[in-house]
């Protein structure tokens, strides 16, 4: 790794662990957060969840996991090339999407509406408890016991109530201040990574055309240049080429923008960087405009795409039956789901635990899981 500015997050100035551990022998603290993150039930369970496409609908389609290795590898080359800390931002990538409940979005606007009297359901506070609380592998405490830099890069967002409720970690959506910016890396990267890779799966499902997308600004710039050097080029070939050099421009942007405003700040350590009133890794003005009309692009037309809503229907119903059934009878739970309850319920009230522990079995299901869970509850022929 080459070496560090002095804006990046080092291990030595980290705010630490929630329990002291000795310090890993032959790998950074980031590194040690990155490979528990990696041996976690939860990071597994991502390879069988839904992106936008449920996971049965085709092999080619993303999914969290896949998803999540893109985010990785798009946050390792921005941070490199900033010299920030390419491991924190490979842990805080790889960890970003692991609340994340089956069948995507719909799946987390469903428990969401089932646990509206008991707290609420958000994936990036879920990804923080996953990695606080609901993993358990080790001998001495529960969750992965991850560094204040990693927790912080995970808890994207957080409404004001629930960050009075979290401490130290969720302190800045309190004092207005911001994360590193090996985090501000993360978020940025998650972005572009979605943008583009849904513009593949979309027109692969066929649900957004060609034409629609060269109405898009950056689209169809990318689109006309590699048109004019190959236009007898197959049409795939031709999408894949216009996406690739879409996802390096605005990398290419992103990074050169926000060194010329690290050289500007010259910020002299990750606590000056949270103090800073803005984030400072950025895309520039005009490519932030073209993102946006991307994304814009995208709610319109692919995610809210009849047969993409209409999965979402089928998901909303399945998340809703499941978490009804198990609110009225906790004894259909599975004695994995509920060794916890008596806990939960002491520390948030009966029907509030009762309700979190519901949620977090829920929201842990990959698609699959929750299809056939529903199918053993609701199918009165499914004896098994
Ligand atoms: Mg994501």
């Amino acid at each position: 790794m080459s070496i560090l500015a002095p804006y990046a997050a080092q291990p030595e100035t980290s705010r630490g662990r929630r329990y002291a551990e000795s310090a890993p022998q032959f790998r950074s603290e980031y590194q040690r957060d990155r490979d528990r993150i990696v041996h976690s039930r939860a990071f597994r369970r991502l390879e069988y969840k839904t992106q936008v496409f449920v996971n049965h609908e085709g092999d080619l389609f993303r999914t969290r996991l896949t998803h999540s290795l893109e985010v990785a590898q798009l946050g390792r080359t921005i941070a490199r090339s900033l010299n920030l800390n390419e491991d924190l931002t490979e842990a805080i990538t790889l960890a970003h999407d692991l609340g994340h409940t089956p069948f995507g979005h719909a799946g987390q606007d469903g428990l969401n509406q089932c646990m509206k009297n008991y707290g609420g359901f958000e994936h990036n506070l879920q990804s923080l408890r996953v990695v606080d609380d609901l993993e358990e592998k080790y001998l001495d405490f529960n969750g992965l016991n991850l560094t204040f830099e990693t927790r912080e890069g995970i808890l994207k967002h957080c409404a004001v109530a629930k960050a009075k409720q979290l401490g130290d970690v969720a302190a800045r959506f309190l004092n207005g201040e911001q994360p590193g910016l090996e985090a501000q890396v993360a978020n940025l990267s998650d972005e572009v990574a979605y943008n583009n890779h849904d513009i593949d799966d979309g027109l692969r499902a066929g649900l957004i055309t060609l034409e629609q997308l060269r109405e898009q600004t950056l689209f169809n710039a990318h689109y006309s240049m590699v048109e004019a050097l190959a236009p007898k080029a197959p049409g795939k070939r031709l999408i894949y080429e216009t996406v690739r050099r879409m996802i390096n421009a605005q990398v290419t942007n992103l990074i050169e923008t926000s060194q010329a405003q690290l050289q500007a700040m010259k910020p002299k350590s990750i606590e000056q960087v949270r103090l800073s009133e803005e984030p400072l890794i950025t895309f520039s003005a005009l490519m932030y405009e073209q993102h946006l009309e991307l994304k814009r692009f995208l709610h319109a037309h692919l995610y809210r795409h009849y047969r993409v809503h209409r999965m979402a229907n089928k998901a909303k119903t399945i998340i809703t039956h499941l978490f009804e059934a198990f609110m009225q009878d906790t004894h259909l739970l599975p004695p994995q789901a509920c060794q916890h309850l008596a806990q939960w319920q002491a520390q948030m009230g009966q029907e509030s635990g009762t309700a979190r522990v519901v949620a977090d079995y829920i929201a842990g299901m990959t698609d699959r899981y929750a299809i056939s869970e529903h199918e053993r509850l609701f199918n009165a022929t499914t004896l098994a």
